[in-house]
Order: C-alpha cells, then structure tokens, then sequence
C-alpha cells in the first residue's frame, strides 16, 4: 500500500506552530514510507478564510520546507462533489431530507432547557424531578430528526437540510494509532447535518470525501478533531469507503501546562524565522515536540525519515520550552556550513549596522568561531558587533578605568609592538603580548584590559590575538589612537 498524508489546515490565520508540526509529521510519515505528502486547504469557511491567511500558511510551510508533493487543493473547489455523495447517501438510504426548520431545533433546545430548569425548582417530589429531568434529557439529546425514517415532506417546497441517519444503536469505535482503541456510545451522535438548507456541504462532510477522494490513508492531525472522527466514521461505512488509520497528536502546551495560546509567546511559525530561528532547527524541535525515538535529542531531516513512526508519537501534550528550542538552534547554527550560516547572518548584521567589505571579511575570519555564541541568529549577530563598533562613545565604568592613568601607558607601547610587527595573525599578537608582559614583569591581568577597552570597549568578545587578528591593522590602530593622547 502507498501511504497518503495530508496536511489540511483552515485559511483563517497563521500557520502557528501546532499546525507545522502537524505539516512535519505528516510530512515525515509519507516520506518515510515513499508515500505522497498532499496539502489541502480548507476554505470552506469562507466568511472566515482569507487569501492572504491562505498564503501565510504555505510561505510557513515553504520556510520549513514543508512542501508537498503535489500542488495544493482547495476544498471550496469541490464542493459538488460533496453535494453529489450527500445525494448518493440519501440514495442509499444512508441520509435523508430533513424538514426541521431552525426555529423548530432552537423551540426544541429551550424546551429542553426550560424543563431542566423546572427540575430544580423547590418543592418537587423526587419523582417529578426525575421526569422532568428524562423529559430535558430526551429534549437536549443529539438529534434524531422525526424524518430520519422516511416520513413525507410536510409541503413539496419545503426547505430541507440533508442529515446522515446516524447509526441507530451500539458502538463507534476509533482505532486510533495515538490514543488507542476508544469507543462512544451511537446515541451520542446526531443526525449529522450534511447539507446546509442552501444547499452548501458541512465540513465535516467535505473533509471525508476529499480525504477519500485524495486517496488518504493516514489521517494524522491534532487532538482537538478526536471527536470529529466518531461523526466521520459514519459517512465512510454510509458510503462504503474503506476507513484510513486515524492518529490524534496532543495539543502543544504551554510551561504552566495550559493550552498554548498567544500569552504564550509569539506562536506563527514566521515568527520563529523572524526571531532568528533556523527552519532545521524548528523542524527538529518540533518533531521531539511529541515524539520520541529512543533517547536521541535532535534529529536532521534525513535522520528522521529514516526512524518516523506513529508509535513513536506521545500520548501526553508536550510543553513548549523555548530555552531547549534555543539550544537546538545553536546546534544547527554550529553544524551550517559557513556559506549558509554567513547568507543568514549578514540580513540580521544589516538591521545593525552598513555591511561593508571590510566587515564581510571580517565575518568571514571570525564566525568559525562567533557561531558559537547565541542561540538565535539576532543574538549572534549582536555577538558580532564589535566587529563594526568599538563602543568608544559607550564604555562602561570597569572600560574606563581600563582607560585611564598609567594604563594609557601600556596602551600606547602595545600599539608601537602592533604597529612594527610584520604580521598581526592570532600567533604572531600573541607572541607580541606575551613578550611584552615578560619584558615589563606584568600579568596578561595588567596587560589586557586597557587593549581589549580599547578595541572592544566592553563588548562581549572573545581571546584578544583574534580579536585582533580579525579587525586586522588599520582598524586596531585606529581604535586604540582614539584613547591615547594625540
Ligand atoms: N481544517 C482543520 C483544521 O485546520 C483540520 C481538519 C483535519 O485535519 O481533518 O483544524
């Protein structure tokens, strides 16, 4: 069998991070298994799908490369095709034209609510309260429509909705591959609603049929549709289609454990590229955002499709914790080639600072080692800015003391030291400071801070010789002249 996944999100907003991880798994079943990964968007909300929430959801897709392997569908453009399996069902005698008026439903609601209301009143006898209790019971139940047998039209134009004739007694059970094998009760469903009394097909019909009609065999989404699967289930056997395999991932929680919503921090998918997050890095956080392979942390994608599964998909919701979010982007700012991570960096440097010439070399002598600080691409582009600022105009007390009295002294030598050696790699500076603490009996404690408040002036850097070594001659002299006296 050649395994079909989809990803089929609702164009109301952005593609937030629950839904891209959903995007990822199924993106990974398929692929793992040399199957198809198919997107489709559900519009049929059209009051509230927008074009733009539609577009958002694939540019978040494409930034993860999430891409499917066949172009996108949209719902709303086979909505006569659900209309034609609502006629077929009825057909079948599987679904039927009910006459109910929405007047008729809500008078049916309120008269159950009323009677429950009843119920509670003082001075009832155990046995009127229960009966009044049966009769809101039977009056709030799921809805079995008085048609649902066959019962003649009340006039020949009257408006009908089609209803799927719920099945009449036992079990639904869903054999799903996360949450096991769990069964309600039928007459918890309705008569579920197939077509609207204008005709338009319900989202639950539309999702069975194109998830048919798309040849899907792994319907694998969030929790939250558990239940939709039990009114589902029902228009596969009226339709006699052969069911996918269900698998119902828990919500993405919060730190405290709630539901993850936008309190929670910035949750569009975008939003993470636009925080300096890495889509490898996203991707290989979220798949272990729910999923588990023995004890392995971080995955590429090439590892992944290797090892995915669905029983490897947790059972309990899974706590966003962008701290570990922030250490799997580090390793993959590490593991990215210099080239990539270089084409990445120099946006963020650019909202920063001119990117000149000479700070692009710059960054090219010193990201092998800058690429180790930060855990996003904006903290690593701040981890660079001493490469074009030397904070003159900013130093902080411990800088300025640095800079003062007899310190200016050593200053001024080390830059004479600087200035006359041929070479101003890491190994030659080194030397050149080393030799001059031994000739002058001081400490590499006495020696350093007025030159690294000089070049640096107080700015996260590392070992000086490098530092050195990257901001090469010119650009040293001229730092430490603005401290010494002219
Ligand atoms: N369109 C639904 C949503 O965005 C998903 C439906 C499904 O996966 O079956 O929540």
């Amino acid at each position: 069998m050649t395994i079909v996944t989809r990803f089929a999100p609702s164009p109301t907003g952005m593609l937030h991070i629950g839904g891209a991880r959903t995007a990822l798994f199924n993106a990974l079943l398929a692929k793992r298994h040399k199957g198809t990964f198919l997107l489709r968007v559900e519009d049929t909300d059209k009051a509230r799908s927008t074009e733009e929430a539609a577009q958002a959801i694939l540019e978040g897709l494409g930034w993860l490369g999430l891409t499917p392997d066949e172009a996108p569908t949209f719902q709303s453009e086979n909505a006569e095709r659900h209309v034609e399996c609502a006629l077929e069902m009825i057909e079948r005698g599987k679904a039927f034209k009910c006459y109910a008026t929405p007047e008729e439903l809500q008078a049916r609601r309120d008269a159950g609510e009323a009677k429950r209301a009843e119920a509670k009143a003082d001075g009832l006898s155990d046995d009127a309260k229960a009966s009044l209790l049966a009769e809101a019971n039977a009056l709030l139940a799921p809805y079995r429509s008085p048609w649902r047998d066959g019962a003649a039209a009340p006039r020949t134009d009257a408006p009908f909705t089609v209803r799927l004739r719920a099945p009449d007694d036992g079990q639904i059970t869903v054999n799903d591959g996360v949450q096991g094998e769990v069964s309600i009760q039928t007459r918890e469903i309705d008569d579920l609603i197939l077509l609207r009394a204008d005709g338009t097909p319900t989202y639950m019909l539309a999702v069975v049929v194109d998830d048919h009609d798309m040849g899907v065999t792994h319907v694998l989404r969030g929790d939250d549709h558990f239940r939709n699967t039990y009114r589902q289930i029902p228009i596969y056997q009226a339709m006699e289609w052969e069911l996918p395999e269900f698998a119902h991932v828990p919500l993405i929680h919060g730190q405290d454990g709630a539901k993850l919503s936008k309190r929670h921090g910035a949750l569009s998918t975008l939003a993470y590229r636009d925080m300096g997050y890495l889509p490898e890095a996203m991707n290989a956080y979220l798949l272990r955002l729910g999923w588990s392979h023995g004890d392995q942390e971080i995955f590429s994608m090439d590892e992944a499709t290797e090892v995915f599964d669905i029983s490897g998909l947790n059972k309990a919701p899974a706590r966003l914790d962008l701290e570990k979010l922030g250490d799997v982007n580090a390793h993959f700012m590490r593991a990215a080639s210099h080239e990539r991570l270089k084409a990445l960096l120099l946006p963020e440097i650019a909202k920063l600072t001119d990117v000149t010439d000479a700070l692009e070399s710059r960054l090219d002598s010193a990201l092998p080692t800058l690429k180790e600080r930060g855990t996003t691409l904006l903290e690593m582009a701040e981890a660079c800015r001493f490469l074009w600022d030397s904070n003159a105009d900013n130093l902080n007390k411990k800088a300025r003391k640095a800079l003062s009295g007899d310190k200016l002294t050593i200053l001024s030598d080390l830059r004479e030291a600087l200035d006359q050696s041929e070479s101003l790699g890491i190994e030659a500076v080194e030397a050149i400071i080393d030799s001059y603490c031994a000739a002058h009996t001081l400490s590499m404690g006495q020696v350093g801070p007025p030159l690294r408040a000089a070049l640096t002036g107080g700015l996260p850097a590392p070992d000086l010789a490098p530092v050195i070594a990257w901001l090469g001659r010119d650009e040293v002299l001229a730092r430490i002249d603005r401290h010494l006296p002219a």
